[in-house]
């Protein structure tokens, strides 16, 4: 049985005074879930701030993304060892917004995946194709490179450990989510190519669903058999709207 995940990616928003009064919040109303995981990640600058006011809660710190060397002349970076310090336990990995704006590649994804398990980190490993990939028929082409090349030569012992999340770029922050039909497609097919992958495990692996979900679309989105949780961007901004997510029936 897979765990449901909901996590929240703040991306590049909030300072102190509304991140401690999100959180804050989110911890009084969500302190009775245990059937479910709940990560928020704040903007590196907020971690230290939300993980002070996520004290004794079942809340996890997650970073928006991590360098693969852990120290050096390496300005503007992250490292896997100030994400562990500053209390994170997921770390989202090749967001589409890191692909587009910062160069990153199916490349550098595997060697900051390959990072975050060796530092006992849970990667989510973000995938998905353009709009422009989906009308020239190559969604399911995009999602299969990004998957071999993203997850090559990993260690058997993380396989499980593993999150993958696919977000079809043209349903993030647009108000567009795929539809129910329309993910559990992907969800399926990613599922056998990681099974393919990593024989015998890809049904311990979560998939997450990313891509404008609401506490209007969550319950059928999370009613797909294949879809595990869902990475929230725009929705987890709001207290209200994210904690009605996290608490779909
Ligand atoms: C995201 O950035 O991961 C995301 C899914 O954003 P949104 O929910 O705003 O579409």
């Amino acid at each position: 049985m897979r765990k449901v995940i909901i996590a929240g990616n703040w991306k590049m928003n909030k300072e102190t005074e509304s991140a401690v009064s999100l959180v804050r919040e989110l911890k009084t109303e969500v302190r009775d879930i245990t059937d479910r995981e709940i990560v928020v990640c704040p903007p590196f600058t907020l971690l230290g701030e939300v993980k002070k006011n996520l004290c004794d809660s079942n809340i996890f710190l997650g970073g928006q993304n991590m360098f693969w060397e852990k120290e050096g002349a390496y300005t503007g970076e992250i490292s896997p060892l100030m994400l562990k310090d500053a209390g994170c336990k997921y770390v989202i990995i090749g967001h589409s917004e890191r692909r587009a704006y910062f160069g990153e590649t199916n490349e550098s994804v595997n060697k900051k995946v390959k990072t975050a398990f060796c530092y006992d980190f849970i990667p989510i490993v973000c995938i998905g194709e353009t709009l422009a990939q989906r009308e020239k028929g190559e969604a399911f082409g995009v999602v299969e490179k990004q998957l071999r090349e993203g997850l090559a030569d990993l260690k058997v012992e993380d396989f499980s450990k593993l999150v993958v999340a696919y977000e079809p770029v043209w349903a993030i922050g647009t108000g567009k989510t795929a539809t129910p039909l329309q993910a559990e497609e992907i969800h399926k097919f990613i599922r056998e190519i990681l099974e393919s992958i990593f024989e015998g495990k890809s049904e311990e692996i979560r998939i997450l669903y990313g891509g404008s979900i609401k506490p209007e679309n969550i319950s059928d989105l999370m009613s797909c058999q294949n879809i595990d949780g869902g990475l929230i961007g725009g929705a987890s901004l709001s207290a209200d709207n994210f904690i009605k997510i996290i608490k779909f029936i």
